[in-house]
């Protein structure tokens, strides 16, 4: 079956088929590096992330890019408050997205900058003024003529008609009922970052940035674009706006758009107590893998409600998972195969695509995989599973991996960056018992451990009883439990 994705243009599921053969063309909005990333927008990245991971699972190859705008009015208020450059003040917060994308195994797009293409951002509304898409103010600032593009309104299914011809907006966030001219271009302002260009002195406004950089990226029309929702308008709505109106081509063939995340049933906010960042949620102990497997458990057109009951839950169905493979990859089976085990596995990566290909139901691929996970952890207590069954379950597992990203435990490590970040920021008495204990106990990653336990068992085999025991006390100290069964030796962390 072909992959089904909603189309916030359309407004429907449609089939999705790249416009050039086996390649997806996608851009996301990244984000503004202006402060530690919360989790709202790590939804947003994931949901993402697994679009692509799918669409490479599919066949397709992916060229996915991301920008980081690290210039827009936030930016510049922030960093001329703070006396530093530009630049000084956003690499702080962009070290941080990285490293925090990391912590919830995002995979990296190709990342472009802002303030790395200045001069095309120029160019183009130089462009855009030659046909009169564009007009030039006095103080040397452009804005964007919609009256000339009568599309406006397409994507987020506004009624512009009765709009103020020639009204002007220079905030790159503005709300929905003012449908103004909105700043390509904005002139300098005494103690504000500015560019020298052709078109004069200034800085680009939001919503260019990420029309010329896309459009440079992949090409004047390319397969798919994504944010979070609040992105429809104005920013997607004036990025199509300028793009097709200069090009007369369809910019993006796809919108794809990440609902909102809640806390505990709020709007995640500052003023509410209710707003956390990835940090924040590692630092009471919780981990990455948890939080990935949580904001990636909703389809990304439903509302996720975040709470900590779900954050536990997720942990725990991640250890299931994780213990499931450690079952199958310790055990020792016997020759032969079990056709039920074998038609399980094949059903399973059956129904997790069939969920994936309608509009990316990531509820529904996960619920298949636990059906496979009770079903056979029940074959293993009755030794129902034979030698060759172990090879279909343990694909299986992977083929969810590759889309879900939780089952290799690095938790540890992870662990450990924040908890040694944290007195950077003097944030130490954020610092929980939970997290101190968990990173003392769980720096091992699964494949030291896995190295440890069969030097354990090696050295045991020889006879070499002193080398044996104090691998055992070394795991034992790191949180991990050695237990002998009868499908021979196998470890879980405490
Ligand atoms: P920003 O850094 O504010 O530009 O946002 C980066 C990305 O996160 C954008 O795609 C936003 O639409 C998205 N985003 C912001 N807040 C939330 C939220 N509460 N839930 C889901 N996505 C969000
Ligand atoms: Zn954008």
């Amino acid at each position: 079956m072909a992959f089904r994705l909603y189309n916030t243009m359309s407004s429907q599921v449609e089939e999705f088929h790249a416009l050039r053969g086996n390649e997806v063309r996608m851009y996301a909005c990244g984000p503004t590096v202006y402060d530690y990333g919360h989790i709202g927008n790590f939804r947003t990245f994931i949901a993402v992330d697994m679009l692509q991971r799918f669409l490479r699972q599919s066949g397709y190859t992916v060229r996915y890019v991301m920008n980081i705008t690290d210039l827009d009015d936030k930016i510049i208020h922030n960093a001329a408050r703070d006396g530093v450059s530009v630049q000084q003040y956003t690499a702080k917060y962009e070290k941080a997205f990285l490293e925090d994308s990391a912590m919830v195994g995002i995979e990296q797009p190709k990342l472009v900058r802002a303030t790395e293409h200045i001069a095309p951002m120029a160019e183009f509304v130089a462009k855009l003024a030659e046909k009169d898409l564009a007009y030039r103010t006095g103080d040397g600032s452009y804005y964007f003529r919609i009256a000339r593009f009568p599309r406006y309104g397409q994507l987020s299914k506004k009624d512009f008609s009765g709009m103020l011809d020639g009204a002007r907006i220079d905030l790159d966030e503005y709300d929905k009922d003012s449908a103004r001219d909105f700043a390509l271009w904005k002139a300098p302002k005494p103690g504000e970052a500015s560019w020298d260009t052709s078109i004069g002195a200034g800085r680009p406004g939001w919503h260019l940035e990420c029309s010329v950089m896309s459009m440079q990226e992949l090409g004047e029309s390319f397969d798919l674009h994504a944010g979070g929702e609040d992105l429809i308008f104005p920013h997607h709505e004036n990025e199509i706006a300028q793009s097709e109106s200069l090009t007369g081509k369809t910019f993006a063939r796809f919108w794809f758009h990440v609902r909102f995340l809640l806390v505990e049933g709020e709007k995640m906010s500052k003023s509410l107590g209710n707003f956390y960042t990835l940090r924040d949620l590692v630092l009471k102990g919780h981990k990455p893998s948890s939080i990935r497997y949580l904001l990636a458990s909703v389809p990304y057109r439903s509302q996720l409600n975040f709470t900590f009951d779900g954050l536990k839950q997720a942990a725990v169905s991640v250890e299931r998972l994780r213990n499931f493979r450690q079952r199958l990859t310790v055990g020792n089976f016997l020759p032969g195969s079990c056709s039920e085990i074998q038609s399980l596995a094949s059903e399973t990566v059956r129904r997790m695509k069939a969920s994936l290909d309608d509009d990316l139901n990531t509820a529904q691929a996960q619920a298949a995989i636990f059906e496979m996970v009770r079903r056979a952890n029940a074959a293993l207590d009755a030794n129902g599973i034979k030698q060759d069954d172990v090879p279909p379950l343990l694909a299986a597992l992977e083929k969810f991996d590759e889309i879900f990203g939780v089952i290799k435990d690095d938790d540890g490590p992870k662990m450990k960056q924040v908890f040694e970040w944290a007195p950077t920021e003097g944030r130490d008495h954020d610092i929980t018992p939970e997290l101190r204990e968990a990173v003392e106990s769980g720096q091992l990653s699964d494949a030291e451990i896995e190295k440890k336990v069969a030097e354990m068992e090696a050295a045991r085999r020889a006879r070499s009883f002193k080398v044996s025991d104090a691998l055992r006390a070394e795991l034992t100290a790191a949180g991990v439990v050695i237990e002998n069964t009868k499908d021979g030796v196998r470890w879980r962390r405490k």
